[in-house]
């Protein structure tokens, strides 16, 4: 037998590099058409542009009254009120040097007026306003077209569906999107003494979480998760639930990647063909990540931009300690799926905030360490859950954040 080949330990910067390059590459597998409201999280697949001007007529945006500028040029002035003019109303009135119009926000600024006096400027008198301050040309009117011009590109291919792009469609009129299919990512746990939830589980089992953590994790960020039994740590049976989750766009495996004599997933998805990018990343928790591909077979669904020459199937073997699992998959795991669901890639989000209690830890490894951000406004603080480390999930529930420690850090202090 041939012997292993040695394994490739990445800086987290370097295995970060190495899966967005990947991820830069792959497409999703197609499109479909959902109803608007169906389609929040999902990735759009096409443009969402300007049926009309927006705005489509020059908008009010205070209650007042439409005024020509040049009638202000020395105030207190007293103009002659021509009429009212409500949101959604027609506009037949034109204001003439000397005149105004009371209007509302969101009203149409009739021809002729150039402005708009806030009404706290104004003091009405009968047919008469006595206005009390001067105005610049333009103030308080939100020009047509100034937001956006008919035609133009609003949303992108690309974007995750958020509210406010839903606010954009329904502003266009879309009450249908064209969407990217969600990714299928199948999901794996290995291990002897892992037994299923319904299981009630001897004293020397372990209740499968992470199954259900990648679940989640894998909805929350646009898949559709595709559940496989536990594999025990046993080559042949292992092989074949690789296997079938090869078939997805996307297999995430947990557990059997450490050095022990039974972490047999490395070994199976070499026999199968497998080319690792990394075999472990220096990072904690998480360190021995795996992250790679499995020539598939041709007719299978080319996951590759055109022009790269072969299919592959891309699998992470994510550590099986449950806050390794959650950690790599946000890390890692996560880019890869979000490019199979045709997403827009984008750099990991870091915050500051001002440390509550000191954190003391080794050197060596960067440290992706649960914590708790809280304060207020600008006075963003946090402080680490109290943990028993990377198998601890009910200190990371209490969790909203990583603290991330750089590796050559052994002691942060308060603040
Ligand atoms: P492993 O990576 O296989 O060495 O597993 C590391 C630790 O994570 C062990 O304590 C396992 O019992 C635990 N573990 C592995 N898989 C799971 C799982 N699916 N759910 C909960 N804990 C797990
Ligand atoms: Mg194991």
């Amino acid at each position: 037998m041939p012997s292993d080949p040695p394994p490739t330990i990445l800086s987290f910067e370097e295995a970060r590099h190495v899966v967005e390059d990947h991820a830069a590459r792959l497409r999703p597998s197609g499109k479909e058409l959902v109803e608007l409201l169906d389609s929040v999280g999902q990735v759009l697949a096409e443009p969402v542009v300007a049926d009309r001007n927006f705005p489509p007529f020059p908008r009010a945006t205070r209650d007042g009254y439409a005024v020509r500028a040049a009638d202000l040029t020395q105030v207190p002035a007293r103009l002659h009120v021509i009429g009212e003019i409500k949101a959604g109303a027609d506009i037949a009135l034109k204001v003439q040097a000397g005149q105004a119009a009371a209007i509302m926000t969101g009203a149409p600024a009739p021809p002729g007026a150039d402005a708009v006096v806030m009404v706290e400027y104004t003091s009405r008198e009968g047919d008469q306003v006595e206005i009390s301050k001067g105005i610049r040309v333009g103030e308080n009117i939100v020009p047509v077209g100034s937001e956006a011009r008919r035609g133009e590109r609003l949303l992108t291919p690309g974007t995750r569906l958020d509210y406010a792009a839903i606010a954009v469609a329904a502003s266009v009129g879309k009450s249908r999107l064209l969407a990217y299919s969600k990714p299928r990512v199948t999901v794996l746990s290995t291990g002897d003494e892992i037994v299923d939830i319904d299981i009630n589980p001897a004293a020397n089992q372990i209740r499968n979480s992470n199954t259900y953590s990648l679940a989640a994790q894998i909805q929350a960020a646009g898949g559709e998760p595709g559940l496989l039994p536990i594999a025990p740590d046993e080559p042949g049976r292992l092989r074949e639930l690789i296997t079938d989750g090869l078939e997805a766009d996307l297999l995430l495996l947990t557990g059997g990647v450490s050095m022990g004599k039974y972490d047999l997933v490395e070994q199976v998805l070499r026999d199968l063909g497998a080319e690792f990018f990394f075999t472990g990343a220096q990072i904690q928790p998480g360190r021995p990540v795996v992250f790679g591909r499995v020539p598939w077979a041709a007719g299978a669904t080319a996951r590759e931009a055109p022009g790269g020459e072969a299919a592959y199937r891309y699998f992470f073997g994510l550590p099986g300690n449950p806050i390794s699992t959650m950690v790599t998959f946000e890390l890692f795991a996560r880019p890869v799926l979000e490019a199979l669901g045709g997403m827009t890639q984008r750099k990991l989000a870091f915050l500051h905030a001002r440390l509550k209690a000191e954190i003391k830890t080794k050197t060596g490894l960067k440290r992706f360490l649960p914590a708790i951000l809280s304060g207020e406004f600008e006075q963003a603080e946090v402080e680490l859950v109290r943990w028993q480390g990377s198998g601890d999930i009910a200190a990371t529930a209490r969790a909203n954040c990583y603290v991330v420690v750089p590796p050559d850090r052994e002691h942060i202090p308060a603040g």
